[in-house]
């Protein structure tokens, strides 16, 4: 049974490091409980700020416990009612093979799923993101402007697809011309820019000849940044993420730019909203679950998956997420299905 702990907590960008593997005994379930062996591991953003004891709105994994992380398991004995042997499950048994539950939090899949690591994408916690944040703070409306960025990551990716059925013009924002080339090609943007280029800001505006009126922030930083003087008054901006920041140890060095801010949300009259998926939105799921499966089996969304094998590896592709080396979901797969 191995299993990835947080060894030390990063300053800066995570490094091996502060992750390290162990070998552990398989634990036995007792009375009321399952034994689960892990097939997928989810890394997403988040994981970043758990490792981190600064606070926030959730509590920080320990040191030397092992990392946190949404999973895909199948059950190897149970003695518990609700679940029965080979069934797969949805739960949270973090960056181990094997994990013992009571049952609490864990969904039943059924013995049959067809691709059970939707559950950790575009059928689960990142799906479901994008769906709430979309449509109940950015409000979408046939011919507005959206803007997104991480937009070939799970969130990004369905925001602008569900954007583009709700007739907007999506321009997206990535890193690199691959990931551009799959927003306009794949995932049917209407624009797809690098924001790795020189004349980012230039380009932004080019693309947004009618302004921006949805701005969905994953990223802030010099997106953000580009952005901000292209909204219209009205805009939307629902507060998603920050990963651009996710690693800083100190303030974005240049001026302060937060009266300059503040103005325009007044002059603009702005809506910028943070949310925290299941906190805000809990209740709203099986709304979700319903309407994605269906955009889903009718090929209207598209999605994909970056799947790295080998539990040995999350550290290495975690780290990599913070980079924008992953294209699509990263998904761990920890054993055979
Ligand atoms: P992604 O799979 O899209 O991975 C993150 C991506 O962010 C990278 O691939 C990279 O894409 C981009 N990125 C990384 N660093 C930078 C940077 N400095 N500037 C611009 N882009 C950068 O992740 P998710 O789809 O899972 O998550 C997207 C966002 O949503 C994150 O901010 C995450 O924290 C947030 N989130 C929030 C939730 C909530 O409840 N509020 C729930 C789930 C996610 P590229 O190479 O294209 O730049």
């Amino acid at each position: 049974n191995r299993r990835i702990v947080l060894a030390s907590r990063p300053h800066g960008a995570p490094t091996p490091q502060n992750f390290r593997l162990e070998q552990a005994p398989v634990p036995q379930p007792g009375a009321g409980e399952v034994l689960l062996r892990t097939v997928y591991l989810s890394l997403d953003p988040y994981m970043r700020g758990r490792m981190s004891d600064a606070p926030s709105y959730a509590a920080p994994v320990e040191i030397d416990a092992v990392m946190g992380a949404g999973t895909v398991s199948r059950v190897v004995a149970s003695r518990h009612a609700d679940f029965v042997e080979g069934d797969w499950v949805l739960g949270q048994c973090g960056w181990q093979d094997y994990s013992v539950s009571g049952g609490e939090g864990l969904v039943s899949l059924g013995p049959d799923v067809s691709h059970p690591s939707y559950v950790l994408g575009i059928l689960g916690m990142p799906g479901f993101t994008a769906y709430m944040g979309l449509l109940d703070i950015g409000r979408p409306k046939a011919g507005e402007t959206l803007v997104v960025a991480a937009c070939t990551g799970p969130v990004g990716a369905t925001v602008g697809q569900i954007a583009k059925m709700k007739s907007c013009r999506v321009i997206g924002v990535a890193g690199g011309p691959e990931k551009c080339r799959h927003a306009v090609d794949v995932l049917g943007f209407d624009a797809c820019l690098d924001h790795k280029a020189d004349d980012f800001a230039g380009q932004l505006a080019q693309a947004c000849p009618d302004g921006i009126d949805i701005y969905y922030e994953n990223v802030g930083g010099k997106v953000f940044d580009a952005v901000l003087p292209l909204l219209n008054t009205s805009a939307r901006i629902p507060v998603c993420g920050l990963i651009s920041a996710y690693n800083a140890t100190s303030q974005a060095p240049g001026p302060d730019r937060l009266a300059l801010l503040m103005r325009t949300v007044l002059t603009k009259r702005l809506t910028i909203r943070g949310f925290i998926i299941f906190e805000d939105y809990a209740s709203h799921y099986d709304e979700f679950a319903r309407d994605m499966k269906a955009w889903l089996d009718a090929g209207q969304i598209k999605y994909r998956e970056d799947r790295v094998e080998g539990l040995e590896n999350a550290p290495q592709a975690f780290i990599g997420l913070l980079q924008g080396k992953n294209f699509g979901k990263l998904v761990v797969r920890v054993g055979p299905d």
